[in-house]
């Protein structure tokens, strides 16, 4: 164990008491790619699990200059002042080929920062999609386990980190800035189907008749989409916003609310919850099976071997990977 962390019972407690610190503290040792760190991490977690605490799990994703950090400043002081504890995540899997952290940028959020109900964690730098995905998913049981109302899942909207922060949130939004119709080819069809509520952001000043229109729009576009049984009749669908001035924050908000009180009626959010828990086991799973193949230097050299005997026809590539996996299910069957 971290000789830097408290024992994981009174970690365990300050986290379920809302201590900040803690939960800085635990999201670190999440993050930690030691083997006996990860050992700690995982107790913890799942001395938290089944706590019953249930964040509004919301995906924010937009492309840079979008206005993701002013929105989510705007709106989580909203929500802040309505008395509901917000927590933001950032998903950053460009900060792995940049070394930075575009979204960790200190200066963002000021305000939301400073608020007393508020915890903002950026994205770690260096990461691989699968440790940031990982990641991600711990802190949001780590957060709700500290009984934060609302976490805001943020992403730019770049490769597959967009449908990974989909697949753990209860509700997912696409933020968009005002724009000509080429611009609605632009936006991935996959995408318009995951998303629940499209925001048109930059809804003020000279912006706003060209923000009415994108609206209609992507409104317009929604209605040709196939309807999803988790949403009712007017679902998904398109507003406007101004995160600058405000205007229809609260009537995002209450959107927001509206979808999720009515997937919680038609137990759409349950199910949705249990199948996201048993995709990420999966997910565990595959990863823990695939770091036996690279962490183990015996069956790394076998590897090595077979995957020489396919580059030189020698083996087919189905046989080697059944030769694989069968010595990897002999190692698992003796413990
Ligand atoms: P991010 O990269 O998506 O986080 O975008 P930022 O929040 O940093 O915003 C990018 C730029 O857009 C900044 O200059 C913001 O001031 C501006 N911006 C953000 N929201 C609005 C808005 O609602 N209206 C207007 N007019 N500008 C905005």
């Amino acid at each position: 164990m971290n000789a830097r962390l408290p024992d994981l019972e009174t970690l365990a407690d300050r986290i379920t008491a809302g201590e900040r610190r803690a939960l800085a503290r635990a999201i670190t040792l999440i993050e930690s790619t030691r083997p006996a760190d990860r050992a700690t991490a995982t107790a913890l977690l799942q001395r938290l699990a089944g706590g019953g605490r249930q964040a509004l799990r919301i995906g924010l994703s937009g492309t840079p200059g979008v206005g993701k950090s002013t929105f989510i400043e705007a709106f989580g002081m909203m929500l802040i002042e309505a008395g509901l504890k917000v927590a933001v995540l950032a998903v950053d899997p460009s900060s792995a080929r940049t070394g930075g952290s575009i979204l960790g940028d200190k200066t963002r959020m000021e305000r939301l920062s400073r608020a007393p109900g508020a915890f903002i964690r950026p994205s770690p730098s260096l990461s691989h999609l699968g440790g940031v995905s990982r990641r991600t998913r711990e802190a949001v049981a780590l957060v709700e386990a500290a009984g934060f109302d609302v976490v805001l899942i943020e992403t730019v909207g770049v490769g597959q980190s967009e449908t990974m922060v989909a697949e753990m949130s209860d509700l997912f939004i696409l933020l968009l800035a005002p724009a000509g119709g080429d611009e609605l080819q632009g936006v991935k069809r996959g995408i318009m189907e995951t998303a629940d509520v499209i925001l048109i952001n930059k809804a003020d000043g000279d912006l706003k008749p060209t923000a009415t229109r994108t609206c209609a729009d992507y409104a317009g576009a929604l209605r040709l989409l196939r309807k999803r049984p988790e949403d009712p009749e007017d679902f998904p669908k398109a507003l406007m916003v101004s995160a600058v001035t405000g205007t229809g924050l609260p009537e995002a908000w209450s959107e927001m609310q509206a979808l999720a009180s009515w997937r919680k009626e038609n137990s759409h959010w349950d199910r949705r919850r249990a199948d996201q828990a048993r995709g990420w086991f999966e997910t565990e799973v595959r990863a823990g099976l695939l770091a036996r193949l690279t962490e183990d230097q015996a069956t790394r050299a076998a590897m090595d071997r077979l995957s020489d005997a396919v580059a030189g026809g020698e083996l087919s590539a189905s046989q080697a990977a059944a030769d694989i996996l069968d010595s990897l299910g002999a190692g698992i069957s003796d413990g």
